[in-house]
């Protein structure tokens, strides 16, 4: 009996959390919760980053999720809801706030986040194409829209949706090894007594020297090319390099360029390096992560140019396509390399009745199995606003960057990097007490002040090294950051600056 009575008790707590009325209610307090804190934040209130050390941060997540009301009523839930969602508003960071000019993740249009919403709700999982039908379809509508914006045809070429570039960049140089090394997924990579090599740009990000120990090659076998002045590849070293390899037979699974690279953001000459490997007979991947954006802005399409015959490409939705993380496309110009990357029956879930749905199993081409519906909140805010917003975004943010580089030109205490081809831009503040100061306290210098600033909750910027220098770096990502914003970023840097000076800290 007792077991019937604690049976119908746990019915009713389920009942109370699956409640459509409780989700009603939470949802009007959610939609007028975040609309308010956008309202503020977007006009530059209050701090970009409230700033507290992470131990205090985690104690207070503990003891908030200990105080479980102890009547449950439906009231109560809808009170204690509204709680804990100002704190979460209170504790993140702001990144719609002008002053966020911090690393290449931006504020997403905002109401990509309704339809990302949708999907996280209802589950719309991915894997087989019967747990997400309508997931599927927006992802390969979407694959199919930015494929053409390379400049391909629809029909020949094929992609696919993952969690975040790393792992994008990761899953295109697998099926890069497979198609490079046809024995490699089977009997591993070593080809006649011989470590492969992956042949990459001198400033790749970290993800395809993990991409090389991952993929079984070794982080030994990564060989980095030289780069031109301007911090891109050099295509005549490329040129000698695969040469050199080719003579001596040494089996290459690809070559990897950036468009654009991290740490300044150069964009390769990819046409050329297209010609290059196409000549050596060499796999091209593209790490366009951050820079296939340009392709749809008619002012920097110019950047991409030859991206076109990469064998495969990666683009980060959720960086300068404006969508909440994680989304992130892998393509490839040729369709026959879509299963490449795991040559694998999994017969529970691929229906051999049904031969026809592996097009539209995304478990066959992806690490993941079970995979969130990542491509909702891109496709949303594309049929709503079509591309040309993107394409506004893209010129906006990266005329921005042009505007700071024009502004620390013209100031005597900033020095510029670089001349920016995107919208990150790398500098440093030389306030007029340290002209004379070895680069090595320079650097130092740059890296106290950025943590300063940022935990003042003025603005957001990001540190880095150049040459193992340190030096200030901004990705202007927010669109609604204007060059006022710039010039009180200047002026709060040289704020700052004096005070550490005055505190005897430079
Ligand atoms: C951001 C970036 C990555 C990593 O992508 P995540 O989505 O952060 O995993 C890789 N390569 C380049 C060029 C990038 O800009």
């Amino acid at each position: 009996m007792t077991a019937d009575l604690s049976t119908e008790q746990a019915r009713e707590r389920i009942r109370a959390a699956y409640d459509p009325t409780l989700l009603r209610q939470a949802g009007h307090v959610l939609v007028e919760a975040l609309a308010d804190h956008l309202a503020t934040v977007q006009q530059g209130q209050g701090p970009v980053l409230p700033w507290h050390v992470p131990e205090d941060l985690v104690r207070e997540a503990g003891e908030v999720r200990d105080q479980i009301p102890p009547n449950g009523n439906r009231a109560a839930l809808v009170d204690r809801f509204r709680r804990l969602l100002a704190t979460m508003l209170e504790r993140g960071l702001n990144l719609h706030h002008p002053h966020y000019i911090g690393h290449q993740v931006p504020p997403p249009v905002p109401i990509a986040g309704w339809f990302d919403a949708v999907g996280s709700v209802t589950n719309q999982c991915m894997a087989i194409y019967d747990m997400g039908p309508w997931a599927t379809a927006v992802e390969q509508s979407m694959v199919r829209r930015l494929g053409e914006q390379i400049g391909w045809q629809v029909g020949e070429f094929s992609g696919l949706v993952t969690h975040g570039g790393s792992l994008a960049n990761f899953t295109a140089l697998l099926t890069a090894r497979n198609v490079s090394l046809p024995d490699a997924w089977e009997r591993g990579v070593m080809t006649d007594g011989r470590m492969p090599v992956l042949v990459v740009h001198s400033d790749a990000h970290y993800c395809v020297a993990r991409s090389a120990g991952m993929l079984g090659l070794g982080t030994g076998s990564v060989l980095r090319v030289g780069l031109d002045s301007q911090r891109r590849m050099d295509p005549n070293r490329l040129d000698e390099l695969l040469g050199d390899l080719r003579k001596r037979n040494q089996p290459i699974v690809a070559t990897v360029a950036c468009a654009c690279a991290t740490p300044i953001g150069a964009f390769d000459p990819l046409q050329t390096i297209a010609d290059i490997c196409r000549r050596h007979d060499v796999w091209l991947h593209v790490d366009a992560a951050h820079g296939g954006c340009a392709c749809l802005s008619a002012r920097h399409r110019h950047l991409l140019t030859g991206i076109e015959c990469a064998d495969s490409i990666v683009w980060d939705a959720h960086k300068m396509l404006f969508v909440p993380a994680l989304c992130a496309l892998v393509l490839y110009r040729n369709a026959a390399h879509r299963f490449e990357a795991f040559r694998q029956d999994a017969p529970y879930l691929f229906d051999p009745s049904a031969p026809g749905m592996a097009e539209y199993d995304s478990g066959m081409r992806t690490v993941e199995c079970t995979k969130r519906a990542a491509a909702f909140g891109l496709w949303g805010i594309w049929s709503m606003f079509g591309p040309q917003l993107l394409a506004d975004m893209v010129d906006v943010t990266f005329e921005m960057g042009r505007a700071l580089y024009e502004k620390l030109l013209a100031a005597s205490d900033f020095q510029a990097l670089h001349e920016p081809q995107c919208n990150i831009v790398v500098f440093r503040h030389v306030p007029a007490g340290m002209t004379g100061t070895s680069p090595e306290h320079l650097g130092r210098f740059q890296l106290e002040l950025r943590r300063r600033l940022i935990q003042s909750g003025d603005f957001y910027i990001v540190s880095t090294n150049v040459d193992r220098i340190g030096a200030l770096r901004v990705t202007i990502i927010n669109p609604l950051t204007t060059t006022r914003d710039l010039d009180q970023l200047l002026d709060a840097l040289r704020a700052e600056a004096n005070r550490m000076l005055a505190e005897g800290l430079a």
